[in-house]
């Protein structure tokens, strides 16, 4: 382990100012945590379902009167467009409010048996921990605390290193709605000091990490010999698989891979396209990308792009791209500090350089032509990663086909979008274990008990 309460410097991404100075957590400080938490829960387990709820409903108003609050706290220190965060607070509170409702509907079964009454019992693991990414910090933390509070367990929720504010606050708002104290805790801190405290710690029974494929094979061996459950949601490299018979203008939208400067799991960075539109789709593309605004939310609200988290993701970015890319087309971005990487298409001639295969995590897309349906399924599978993806097609058959045909957990037929909170989402291969959202959420966090009464 590294240095025990390091400091955490917070910066602007846009400016690279300090613009907070947060303490990290010691595992000292984890273990007294989890003890609040122990006690917290139990109380919260045992009120009624309603009452629980209620709480929930709670939070969710004190979420909803702070959208603007908790979305300049975005704009401030993770470099988001208003109008992203603003949806990002808003989608907490959604999360919330469904969570909400679940914990009315956790219902166990009564299964026939002879002699007697069998009965299962959804109940909650305890103490859960939630280790959150910076890309999403509000809504990620939210998929994983949400539903979990709702099935009756206590939190500790660690943020990224980069982005702890908008945790730091929405625990204080939860705090005024009225949940118990120690219930639902906010652990800022470094990954492998207050993280691994939080993985490590035989009371926190569950745990919940988004992040990079690496520190989840990590944290998937340790919670192995644990034998601790774990939901991995981790990175993604999706495809975008556009037909010749496509709406060439929806498909070829910029913000598929542009969305949060491209550092989102989802983002669709492999754009496969039949041959015979292959050149038409790219200049679209090209002259749409040339267009994006990208400046500094924080001065501008028209900004459509904002700078990466920091300088150590651009530096990734950058190592990945390689010093000498083909490019078909790139953005601008502003002059002075600020972790800015331009808008940028990649025209590759060899589908398997790493610029097609690794997960960039910045606003950078390669394009690559299919000859059929066959060439182009083979494409979107040739990847050891399986989230999300779009398949731009008019022919229904063929959309249904290749539904079937992709590996990927979210995908989506003439459209874009793979992540709403009452759907669930998660990953085939490398992209993760396990499901978040959609009406199963909550059974993720609890634990079938069986019990059977003899009539004896
Ligand atoms: P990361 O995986 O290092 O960090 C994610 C979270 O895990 C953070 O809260 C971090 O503090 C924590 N963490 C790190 N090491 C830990 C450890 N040993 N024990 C417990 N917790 C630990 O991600 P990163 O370094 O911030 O980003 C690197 C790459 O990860 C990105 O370039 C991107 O490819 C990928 N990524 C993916 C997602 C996603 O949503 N799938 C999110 C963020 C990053």
């Amino acid at each position: 382990m590294t240095g025990e309460n390091r400091p955490l410097l917070v910066r602007n991404p846009a400016t690279e100012e300090v613009i907070a100075e947060v303490s990290g957590t010691s595992p000292k400080e984890v273990d007294a945590a989890v003890a609040r938490a122990s006690a917290a829960q139990r109380g919260w387990a045992a009120l009624a379902p309603g009452e629980r709820a209620g709480l929930l409903r709670a939070f969710a108003e004190r979420v909803d009167a702070a959208v603007e609050e908790l979305a300049e706290l975005e704009v401030r220190e993770a470099g988001h467009t208003r109008g992203n965060a603003r949806w990002e607070a808003g989608n907490f509170r959604d999360l919330l409010l469904y969570a909400a409702g679940g914990a009315e509907r956790l219902t166990g079964s009564q299964i026939p048996v002879a002699g007697g009454v069998d009965l299962t019992f959804q109940e909650p693991y305890g103490v859960v921990g939630v280790i959150a990414p910076w890309n999403f910090p509000m809504p990620i933390a939210g998929w994983g605390s949400a539903p979990a509070l709702a099935a009756g367990n206590a939190v500790l929720l660690k943020p990224a290193e980069t982005t702890p504010l908008t945790a730091l606050r929405l625990a204080e708002l939860g705090l005024a709605a009225g949940l118990p104290e120690g219930l639902f805790q906010v652990l800022p801190g470094e990954g492998p000091v207050t993280g691994r405290a939080l993985v490590d710690h035989p009371e926190v029974r569950k745990l919940v990490f988004t992040g990079s494929t690496r520190v989840g094979r990590e944290l998937g061996a340790r919670c192995g010999e644990l034998v601790k459950p774990l939901t991995l949601e981790l990175g993604g490299k999706s495809p975008n698989l556009v037909f010749a018979d496509a709406d060439l203008d929806r498909a070829a939208d910029p913000m598929s891979f542009l969305d949060n400067a491209g550092q989102d799991c989802c983002a669709r960075t492999r754009i496969l396209v039949q041959r015979e539109v292959h050149d038409e789709f790219l200049e679209r593309l090209s002259a749409r990308v040339a267009q994006v605004r990208v400046a500094d939310p924080g001065r501008d609200e028209r900004a459509e792009m904002g700078p990466l988290i920091s300088a150590a993701q651009r530096d990734r970015v950058r190592a990945l791209v390689g010093p000498d890319p083909r490019v078909a087309a790139r953005g601008s971005v502003p002059e002075g500090p600020g972790y800015w990487y331009p808008p940028t298409v990649l025209a590759p001639a060899d589908p398997g350089a790493p610029v097609c295969t690794e997960e960039i995590f910045g606003p950078v897309a390669v394009v690559l032509p299919f000859r059929d349906e066959e060439e182009g399924l083979r494409l979107a599978n040739a990847t050891r990663y399986g989230l999300s993806g779009s398949l731009w097609t008019r022919d229904v058959g063929r959309a249904l086909r290749l539904a079937r045909g992709v590996a990927a957990g979210a995908l989506s037929v003439n459209s874009h979008s793979s992540v709403r909170y009452w759907t669930p989402f998660g990953g085939y291969r490398e992209s993760g274990i396990g499901r978040e959202l959609g009406p199963d959420a909550l059974r993720a966090f609890t634990q079938t008990k069986n019990v059977f009464i003899s009539e004896e």
